[in-house]
């Protein structure tokens, strides 16, 4: 039975003992927050088999973990989908082609200099916030700033962030995201949606990217919901990449959200060993979907250094996809996506269940279509007339 450890703030749960015994809602999250694992080898006594990686990893990327998160890992096996997703591993030490990138979605090139706000499409922004989040995955795309020192966002580069977007009445869509825009106090947060709200009413859809709802359920509570219902926050995306992750904790904190009046989506990466597996991917969306969390987008796996053990081939991505198209409830197939290198933006990755092809004699054109199954159907009715040769001007 779960009971309320007593330690001082600044404890780690360093024995399976005291992880078990330990309550995740028995504290305030910024207590748990403060007994983040930092380092692999603290692991040592609640987890077997941990891999002793060299400290050099440390210099390209930090070690964190929530003891929520560490409660939810496999205590034996290696290849558990949530310890391959945290634990640093000795893939991250080596460096073929593309491992030295740091800004692979060019990013840095579509921030308007002195902000931390991302433009790169017309109507929408990304607004970057914080450089911190709960617990740090191993494939995070954005490592260049994310647990960095100098990566940090600071009070006034955020306040020209805020300028920027009140100034450029085009923008109506901004979404807040980092780090974990939740790593904030809920009067830090009050404060920025507040003057984004004020100062920028042609915003009309604002979001919330957030992995700390999954990795720290309890940063969720009544006084944060109170925050996102009064400015209107309209969409909370979360991030899972694994059924496991979804726990009945979870999904109470989840409900505290949906009753703010806030829609929820969900990210996922697809992560080679973790969720490359269509039964997975089936039970994680259904799962979602039945707590009323919208899957949005499947992420192929950035090219970011130190993550390129995680790439799933683009062939299998689609074969994933048509694992889940027809098989499962149709809401809950979310949008396969690559992010292209260099800023080239979202680009849906999608198998061809439509193909117009020429009619044998050259007069137009036919479509053919197939289902989920395999099956085929002619649709002439949907081709079009081509000029026969010869004839015409
Ligand atoms: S939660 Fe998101 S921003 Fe934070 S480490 Fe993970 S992928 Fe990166």
């Amino acid at each position: 039975m779960l009971h309320k450890v007593d330690f001082n703030r600044q404890d780690k749960l360093l024995t399976r003992e005291n992880l078990d015994a330990y309550d995740p809602e028995s504290e305030s999250w910024q207590q748990q927050f403060s007994r983040r694992y930092t380092h692999h080898s603290e692991l040592n006594g609640i987890l077997n088999r941990v891999e002793n990686v060299n400290e050099t990893v440390y210099g390209k990327f930090a070690v964190s973990i929530t003891p929520y998160m560490a409660k939810l890992m496999d205590r034996d096996d290696p290849n558990c989908p949530i310890r391959l997703q945290y634990l640093p591993s000795h893939h991250e030490e080596t460096k073929p082609g593309f491992a030295t990138l740091l800004d692979e979605l060019g990013e840095e090139g579509d921030t308007i200099p002195g902000t931390s706000v991302v433009h790169r499409y017309p109507r929408r922004v990304l607004f970057l916030v914080s450089n911190t989040c709960a617990t740090l995955c191993r494939f995070c795309t954005r490592k260049r700033m994310v647990s960095q020192a100098d990566g940090s966002v600071h009070k006034d580069q955020i306040e020209r962030s805020i300028d920027y977007i009140a100034g450029n009445r085009d923008i109506e869509d901004v979404l807040l995201s980092g780090g974990d825009p939740l790593t904030f106090s809920d009067q830090r947060l009050d404060d920025i949606l507040g003057e984004l709200r004020r100062r920028a009413p042609h915003v009309r859809f604002l979001r919330i990217g957030s992995r700390m709802v999954v990795q720290l359920p309890t940063r969720v509570t009544p006084e944060l919901c109170a925050v996102l219902e009064k400015h209107r926050v309209q969409m909370v995306n979360i991030h899972i990449n694994h059924p496991k992750e979804i726990t009945p904790l979870l999904r109470r904190r989840v409900k505290m959200i949906q009753n703010a009046g806030v829609m929820m989506g969900l990210q996922t990466v697809c992560l080679k060993g973790v969720n490359d597996n269509v039964d997975v991917m089936r039970e994680l969306f259904m799962r979602s979907i039945e707590m009323g969390v919208r899957p949005y987008y499947v992420y192929s796996t950035d090219m970011v250094a130190g993550a390129h053990h995680f790439i799933v081939p683009h062939h299998r991505m689609l074969e994933l996809y048509e694992g889940l198209r027809g098989w499962i409830s149709g809401p809950a197939v979310p949008t396969f996506i690559v992010d292209g290198l260099g800023g080239l933006g979202k680009l849906p990755i999608t198998p061809t269940y439509v193909r117009e092809v020429e009619l044998p004699d050259g007069s137009g054109t036919t479509v053919k279509c197939r289902n989920y199954k395999g099956m085929e159907v002619e649709m002439p009715g949907l081709g079009r007339e081509l000029r026969v040769a010869g004839q015409g001007s």
